[in-house]
């Protein structure tokens, strides 16, 4: 008997709705497509058929479009480490369609490597294996840690070698998205003083996450600032756990708040808030600790491009009030950012003075080379009075010796027990985070060897960050090398 082909329940909006702000296109033909992984857990989730999933490497590839599937290169600009490119794009992406989900939600089912576009500029459309994995496994971490992100649905390798530092394995990422709007799909119209196009894409954008404006007064100040809500709480999180995204440009910052475009990310080793991973982002642009400040930057262009919505009367008027939303966004990440800290040193009570009890401890940490994951998880033994293993990893521990007994005053006066917090941080401080090195050697054997052993293992670890399990010490020991070198590079 054949089982039944994978089928989308398509309902395409923006295919529907933005003529304009696409390019109809088709997938280049893979010469021998083969799924090398499919994400069942989330295609259950999405209502997909999961053993049909595994067999659809034409699919996936972008080799055929399935049934009811749109494909279209979506228009888009950006700010690029700083500099303005009118016309990015989908250059080697494709939307499928979306589908609307058991939980009815609609996400956009998308393609990345699927070959060149109208949009594609020099680039050649493609994706080697390597980094559409990396892809795959961040965002799946990503997801575990309780943080906003698209998600892998599938990765296929086309069987093609493509032209990178040498030759690698072409892949295509089928990936899952609330939606693929960036802050650059509207600087592409806004640039082009296409004001009539930005207010399409505003009520489009404000129709489909924030459904509750679409007949408010002020729509477009209130969608702007729920941006700012979503990303600022994106980016506490980011903070929390140590990931640097690497190239937070505008194109890769979405409306939804959701993060996007894992290219040159990593997580930081020792607490840093100058680490930089990326080999392209010389001057520290969108360092660990700038990152905050860049996703500001970055609300504050939407904003320039949203003003003639804002008050088409008054330009005057319309800064201010997007100005206004555009200050805001640092007191919202703060108040967001200090929660999630308060719960990741144990505390249940707000205390004014918790924000400085916090930062004292980052200072202490800072330049100590002590590993910042496990930090959190010693911190939750200590709430029993063991600090050992708090203080041993530390190079000088005489500052966060002084801070630990302002800690042990300060939970005191929380009032939980030690069981109780024990339990609670652990909840919040993950203890299997995608290590660098980790990462690199599981892509490397995906890549070199042709063995997806070591990803599948890692991924399944990395599915459930939080619960510490025997025989998975390899996975929370830091990098025996440092990790002080560990360079990415921009992920084609
Ligand atoms: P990224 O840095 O991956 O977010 O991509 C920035 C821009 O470059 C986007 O418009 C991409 O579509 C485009 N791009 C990246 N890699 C390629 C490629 N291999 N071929 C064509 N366009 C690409
Ligand atoms: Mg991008």
């Amino acid at each position: 008997m054949t089982k039944a082909p994978l089928s989308f329940d398509f309902d395409n909006t923006y295919a529907r709705d933005l003529d304009g702000f696409y390019a109809e296109w088709k997938g280049a033909v893979a010469p021998a497509p083969k799924v090398v992984i499919a994400n069942t857990a989330l295609a259950k989730t999405l209502g997909l058929d999961g053993d049909a999933l595994a067999d659809a490497a034409q699919i996936l590839s972008g080799s055929v479009a399935p049934d009811g599937a749109q494909p279209l290169a979506m228009a888009y600009a950006g700010h690029q480490f700083g500099g303005f490119s009118p016309q990015l794009g989908d250059g080697r992406a494709l939307l499928l369609g979306e589908i609307i989900g058991p939980d009815g939600a609609r996400v956009d089912i998308h393609l990345k490597g699927s070959g060149r576009t109208p949009f594609s500029r020099g680039g050649d459309g493609k994706a080697a294996l390597g980094p559409v994995l990396r892809e795959y496994l961040m965002g799946e971490a990503m997801h575990a840690l309780g943080i906003p992100t698209t998600r892998a649905l599938g990765a296929t390798t086309t069987g093609e070698n493509i032209a990178r530092e040498g030759m690698k394995q072409g892949a295509v990422l089928a990936r899952v998205a609330a939606s693929h709007l960036r802050v650059g799909t509207f600087q592409f119209f806004a640039a082009r003083h296409e004001t009539d196009k930005v207010r399409q894409l505003a009520n489009y954008a404000i129709a489909r996450h924030d459904p509750d404006l679409v007949d408010a007064d002020d729509k477009y100040l209130t969608f702007l600032k729920r941006v700012s809500e979503r990303q600022a709480a994106l980016l506490a999180k980011w903070l929390q756990v140590g990931f640097v995204h690497g190239v937070m440009n505008t194109d890769n910052m979405t409306i939804s708040g959701e993060t996007i475009d894992y290219g040159p990310c990593a997580f930081i080793d020792s607490y840093d808030p100058n680490a930089v991973f990326s080999s392209i982002d010389r001057d520290g642009r969108y360092a660990f600790g700038n990152q905050p400040v860049m996703a500001q930057w970055n609300l504050a262009r939407l904003a320039e491009a949203m003003l003639d919505l804002i008050d088409p009367e008054d330009s005057d008027n319309a800064i201010r009030l997007a100005t206004n939303i555009v200050n805001g966004f640092v007191p919202t990440y703060t108040a967001i950012w200090t929660a999630g800290m308060r719960a990741k040193i144990g505390l249940t009570t707000e205390e004014a003075e918790d924000a400085a009890l916090i930062n004292d401890m980052f200072d202490a940490m800072e330049g100590q080379g002590v590993d910042y994951t496990n930090y959190f998880r010693a911190l939750a033994q200590a709430a029993s009075g063991e600090t050992e293993a708090v203080t041993a990893p530390f190079i000088d521990p005489t500052a966060i010796k002084e801070w630990l007994a302002k800690w042990a005053e300060r939970i005191g006066r929380d009032g939980t027990d030690a069981a109780t917090r024990i339990t609670a941080m652990n909840a919040v401080n993950p203890i299997y985070i995608p290590r660098n090195h980790l990462v690199e050697a599981a892509l490397h054997a995906a890549e070199n060897d042709n063995d997806l052993g070591p990803f599948k293992a890692f991924l399944a670890v990395l599915a459930d960050p939080f619960t510490a399990r025997d025989g998975l010490a390899a996975y929370s020991a830091p990098d025996p090398d440092g990790g002080a070198n560990f360079k990415t590079f921009c992920g084609t």
